[in-house]
C-alpha cells in the first residue's frame, strides 16, 4: 500500500516527519489536480464557443478520473479539496453529476490520456503536431514549477502529466493515409495508484491481446510478448521541460518485450509493465485495425491463459 516504500507503518501517533512528508505530497496532488481542473474549465467553456461535440462527457471523464486519483491517494482526497471556491464546486456538481457520483470507481483512463483523446476529437488524427502544440499549451497553463530532476521534490511531485505519448499506425500499401492513434503513459504517481490502473485497464479497457502481454510479463515467471506486422509503425515523444517541446524517443525495455518495438533502449526502467504510452495507443489500434488483428504474432496467447492472468490481476485488485 505503500507509495514508493517510504511511508512509515501506520502507528496511533505519526511522526513529525511522517507528517511532513505527507503535507507535501498531499499538496502536491492537491495543488496539480487543482490548475488541472481550472485548465479543464477554461478550456470546456471555450469548447462550448467552438462547438466541439461530446465536450461534457469529456469534462465529465477529466473530472472522475482526477476525483478518483484524489480518492486512492494517501492520505485520500475528497473532491471538494480541488476546489478553491464553493461557488465553482456547487455549479460544476450540477452541470457535471456522474463525475461527483462514480468517482470511487476506476477510469478507464488517467486524465492526461483523456485530454490527448480530447485533443485528437478537437483536430483530428492526422495532425501530430498541432495535438502536441494543444497539450503544450495546457501544460503551460498549469503554470506548475518545473521538476528539477535530482531535486529532493522530483520523486513525489504529481503533476498529472503523461511524461510520454505514443503514435501508431499500421501503414498498408495504397492511397489511403492510415489512421493515427494516440496513447498516453499512466498519468497517475505511486506504485500502488499505477498498479490499480494497470491492473483495471487489463480487465476492463485494453485489447485482449495487449492485455495479456502486460500480464504475463507481470505474473509469468517468463513473459510472452506480442509481436505486431511489420507495417504497423509506432513512436513515442517525452516533452523537454526546457524548451516545452516534444522530442523523440526510442522505445523503453519494456515495450520491447512486450510488443518487439525495434530498436529498444537495453537499461531496464522503473516502470512497470503496462505504464507505456505504446502500450495504450497499440491497443487502439488492434481494436479498430482488423488487418492488424489477423497478422500478429500472439505467441503462447490462448484464450484459457488471458483468463487466468486476468483472476490474478483481480485478485490484485
Ligand atoms: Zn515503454
Amino acid at each position: 500500500m505503500n507509495n514508493f516504500g517510504q511511508l512509515p507503518p501506520i502507528r496511533r501517533n505519526p511522526t513529525p516527519t511522517y507528517l511532513k512528508w505527507r503535507r507535501r505530497n498531499d499538496g502536491s496532488l492537491k495543488s496539480s489536480g487543482t490548475a488541472f481542473i481550472r485548465q479543464v474549465i477554461k478550456l470546456w467553456r471555450r469548447s462550448l464557443e467552438m462547438e466541439v461535440d461530446g465536450i461534457q462527457d469529456y469534462v465529465n471523464m477529466l473530472l472522475r478520473s482526477i476525483f478518483f486519483l484524489g480518492h486512492i491517494h494517501d492520505p485520500s482526497l475528497h473532491p471538494t479539496d480541488f476546489f478553491e471556491s464553493p461557488e465553482l464546486w456547487n455549479k460544476l456538481t450540477r452541470r457535471f453529476p456522474q463525475a461527483f457520483h462514480n468517482y470511487k470507481y476506476p477510469p478507464h483512463r488517467t486524465p492526461f490520456s483523456i485530454l490527448l483523446t480530447l485533443a485528437v476529437r478537437i483536430y483530428g488524427h492526422e495532425d501530430e503536431d498541432e495535438i502536441k502544440d494543444f497539450l503544450l499549451n495546457f501544460l503551460e497553463a498549469l503554470t506548475l514549477p518545473p521538476r528539477i530532476k535530482g531535486a529532493s521534490n522530483y520523486t513525489h511531485y504529481y503533476t498529472l502529466e503523461a511524461t510520454v505519448i505514443a503514435v501508431c499506425y499500421n501503414e498498408t500499401s495504397g492511397d489511403l493515409r492510415p489512421v493515427k492513434y494516440y496513447g498516453a503513459s499512466l498519468s497517475c504517481r505511486g506504485e500502488r495508484e499505477k498498479n490499480i490502473m494497470i491492473n483495471w485497464s487489463c480487465l476492463h479497457v485494453w485489447h485482449d491481446y495487449v492485455s495479456y502481454a502486460v500480464l504475463s510479463f507481470r505474473h509469468d515467471e517468463q513473459g510472452n510478448g506480442i509481436r505486431f506486422p511489420v507495417t504497423v509503425k509506432c513512436r513515442a515523444f517525452y516533452r523537454n521541460y526546457q524548451t516545452n517541446r516534444y522530442e523523440d524517443r526510442r522505445p523503453c525495455k519494456n515495450c520491447g518485450d512486450l510488443f518487439s518495438l525495434s530498436n529498444p533502449e537495453m537499461d531496464r526502467n522503473d516502470f512497470p509493465y503496462g505504464n507505456c504510452a505504446e502500450t495504450e495507443c497499440l491497443s487502439k489500434l488492434i481494436f479498430n485495425d482488423q488487418d492488424v488483428r489477423n497478422n500478429m504474432i500472439l505467441g503462447s496467447y490462448t484464450m484459457e491463459n488471458l483468463n487466468s492472468l486476468r483472476k490474478m490481476a483481480k485478485n490484485a485488485l
